[in-house]
């Protein structure tokens, strides 16, 4: 074992703070990775607050941070695929059963045995997993991925969960030209959905509660912008969307955009609000519209959309913070005040 550094929430109502944690020391398939850039997502909110207390109780002193990318800085005997000081991610999950038919067919945060980066039991040290809020993180090869060369290290850690979270919904169902896609909220996965899909040729709106976010909807890649509280705005544009992404992250009324789509429509959810849902049977029924939900992705698919971003040149927005800012982060994005991912500078750890 070694001492990493890291911020720790001790409690749901404690502010993020300075604290030290054990990680274990690489195994035979392990890598060592020096973190330098560490995305703040907004279920690392919800985490450090309990806010999901029901599905997945918190365990202080919890580090959060699934938005890693870093540096290879040792490896085990029996690891093929880095060397040291290549530039690599690490997203939600950090180990699976690896035999299962979902971690076979590539889908390993289906697994029944995921092991998440964070909150989750670790077999190694017997606590639990503690996510990238820290200088460095050890972590099964397989679960390692590389960021391709071109992209800005800094603009690629959101990619890691806000990219492949939005990609997957996006290329399952087919998105692309002459599809038309609603993007609603447009934070952390909002604006990285709205690149996504306008890379993927389709036609995006964006569905705000800001009405101040228009300019900058267009200037990541919508074509048009729905201000939602305007209900003229919304009626105008009522059964017409073949797919919705809902990236909210607080209680809202669902049921009015599952009235935007068409025939056999579908809305995707991967806001994952504290509060349940309440939607009239005839949302759905009319239109034979069908609502899911989605869960980041494989590690499959997330080598394919950093290689689909390498191509495409697509990074985050993204405001780089000192890790001593960010509590001020967390109050920011419960306003719906980020542009568009705070990303935490992991050489503020050692200031
Ligand atoms: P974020 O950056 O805070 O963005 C959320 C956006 O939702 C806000 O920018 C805002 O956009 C909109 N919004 C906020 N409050 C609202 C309200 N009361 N009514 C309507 N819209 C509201 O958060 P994020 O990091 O993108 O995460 C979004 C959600 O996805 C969170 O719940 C998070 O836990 C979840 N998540 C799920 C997965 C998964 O695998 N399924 C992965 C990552 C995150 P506007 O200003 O444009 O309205
Ligand atoms: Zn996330």
């Amino acid at each position: 074992m070694y001492q990493a550094k890291a911020y720790a929430a001790a409690s749901a109502v404690s502010p993020l703070a300075a604290h030290t944690i054990e990680r274990r020391e690489p195994t035979a398939s392990d890598v060592r990775i020096e973190i330098l850039f560490c995305g703040v997502c907004h279920s690392d909110l919800h985490l450090v607050r309990d806010e999901w207390h029901e599905a997945m109780p918190a365990v202080y002193p919890l580090v959060p941070g699934h938005e890693i990318v870093g540096r290879v800085s040792a490896v085990g005997a029996a690891v093929t695929r880095y060397k040291r000081g290549d530039l690599v991610g690490v997203g939600c999950q950090v180990d699976s059963d690896g035999t299962c038919p979902a971690c076979r067919a590539g889908h390993e945060q289906l697994c029944p045995n995921v092991v998440l980066t964070y909150n989750a039991p670790d077999k190694h040290t017997g606590g639990v997993t503690y996510g990238g809020y820290s200088d460095s993180i050890v972590v099964d090869e397989r679960f390692v991925v590389r960021i391709p060369a071109n992209l800005n290290p800094a603009g690629a850690a959101p990619l890691l969960c806000a990219g492949i979270t939005t990609y997957a919904p996006l290329r399952r169902r087919r998105v692309g030209r002459g599809t038309k896609v609603g993007v609603v909220g447009l934070g952390g996965l909002g604006h990285m959905g709205v690149k996504l899909a306008h890379a993927m040729g389709a036609q995006v709106h964006v569905l705000t509660t800001s009405p101040g976010k228009r300019d900058d909807a267009r200037r990541l890649g919508a074509d048009a912008v729905i201000v939602t509280r305007n209900a003229q705005e919304m009626r105008r544009h009522a059964g017409s969307f073949d797919f919705i992404l809902d990236t909210v992250s607080a209680a809202h009324d669902i049921t009015a955009y599952l009235e935007l789509l068409g025939n056999d429509g579908n809305l995707t959810l991967v806001g994952a609000p504290e509060q349940p849902f309440r939607i009239p049977a005839f949302a759905l029924l009319s239109g034979q519209r069908s609502l899911c939900g989605s869960v980041n992705g494989g590690l499959p698919e997330t080598q394919e959309m950093l290689d689909f971003c390498g191509a495409h040149n697509i990074t985050a927005d993204v405001e780089v913070i000192p890790m001593q800012r960010v509590n001020e982060a967390y109050e920011r994005l419960l306003k719906a005040d980020v542009k568009y991912r705070f990303v935490i500078d992991m050489a503020s750890l050692s200031a």
